[in-house]
């Protein structure tokens, strides 16, 4: 049976921003979702709060050996008025898996769904209504036992936080390529490794190099295998596709590369439209040399914050390629079109994809 989420309402609803000065992740809505974790009690006391800080043990584990999983997905305001969730339910199973992969407790996927529609619900006026705006949903788990010895930690919070978002792209203007530097010295993820988990870890090891790419003037790092240094991963926080000579290809699932469900959306996209797609081994020398043939045609990245992110230029050592001629594809702007219509309810959604909650 499922649990009952107990609700408190605030008393005092604060302002919302203007939705000019949104940007990513910077507001937080009204309320949040809490729910503990305990080896006796397995996941309990599932609650709606006003949004707060956190009080915790300094010796909290999280904060010592990195037991923090999270998930990122956003709810739209549609055109008649609905909110709904694209894909959510694989949000959730990701996120188990990360736990899974951490040592952490599984959470019920029924639980984890109502927790997300019921907070949405109460803070459901937070979605912005302009276009390319959205609410950004942050799931996160952290490790809370006071304990300094290295094992699993016995008790866990799971957290829901919600953060209106501005356009990714500003309005009225395409699709903004991206300049990417190939990654040669650092790596992001090994096979067998945490690649495949979204846990914090991932991140704080991956700041360093794209601190140094955006100082040579890059916006964002291309990571390559950690062994070879020869296999194309993915870009920053997002998977890649690139279109050579009419057909598409990604990065297969290698054990170190994050199963985003975007690419997953890109690739059922692609073959309904019946449009050659390959998940395989890449190395960057293919790339340059598909670029060099003249039939390297688009590059883009995907992810859940910018959906489709178009790549114009990738520096790779001592060598340099354009991208097609430096414009936005044709094959990047259909996608894109097509899933942010979908996630906004003015694209049909043949494909099953969104969850209306109100
Ligand atoms: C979240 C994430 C992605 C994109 O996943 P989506 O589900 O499409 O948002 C890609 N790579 C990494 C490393 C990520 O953390």
């Amino acid at each position: 049976m499922l649990q009952t989420i107990e609700v408190t309402k605030t008393s005092q609803k604060k302002t919302k921003p203007n939705h000019s000065e949104l940007g990513f992740g910077k507001f937080f809505t009204d309320h949040m979702f809490t729910m503990d974790y305990s080896t006796d009690k397995g996941w309990h006391s599932p609650r709606i709060t006003p949004y707060a800080p956190l009080t915790l043990e300094p010796s909290s584990m999280v904060f010592h050996y990195g037991q923090a999983v999270f998930e990122g997905l956003k709810a739209y305001r549609t055109a008649d008025n609905r909110v709904q969730l694209f894909r959510p339910l694989k949000n959730v199973k990701r996120m188990n898996l990360s736990n899974e992969r951490l040592s952490m407790p599984e959470i019920p996927e029924d639980l984890a769904m109502e927790a997300l529609k019921n907070l949405i619900e109460i803070d459901k006026e937070w979605i912005p209504t302009e276009e390319g705006c959205s609410l950004y949903i942050r799931p996160f788990i952290i490790a809370t036992d006071a304990f300094l010895g290295v094992r699993p930690s016995s008790t866990y919070k799971f957290m829901i936080i919600l953060s209106p978002v501005g356009a990714y792209y500003n309005s009225g203007e395409q699709l903004q390529p991206v300049s990417i530097y190939v990654e040669n010295e650092y790596v992001r993820a090994v096979r067998g490794g945490v690649g495949i988990a979204k846990t914090a870890g991932n991140y704080a090891g991956s700041l360093r190099a794209q601190t140094e790419a955006e100082k040579l003037g890059y916006d964002q790092v291309l990571w390559l295998d950690a062994i070879e240094k020869k296999y194309v991963e993915e870009v920053g926080s997002m998977n890649i596709f690139f279109k050579i000579g009419g057909k598409v290809y990604t990065p297969e699932l290698s054990g170190s590369i994050l199963d985003g469900i975007t690419r997953t959306s890109v690739i059922e996209l692609l073959e309904h439209w019946n449009i050659p797609v390959e998940q395989k081994r890449i190395s960057v020398e293919e790339i340059f040399e598909a670029s060099e043939r003249g039939e390297l045609e688009e590059i883009f990245g995907t992810g859940t914050a910018a959906v489709i992110s178009p790549v114009g230029k990738l520096k790779w050592g001592e060598r340099e390629l354009t991208v097609g001629n430096g414009k936005v594809g044709q094959l990047s702007l259909d996608v894109y079109n097509t899933i942010t219509g979908i996630q906004t309810g003015t694209v049909e959604d043949e494909l099953n994809w969104t969850l209306k909650i109100d």
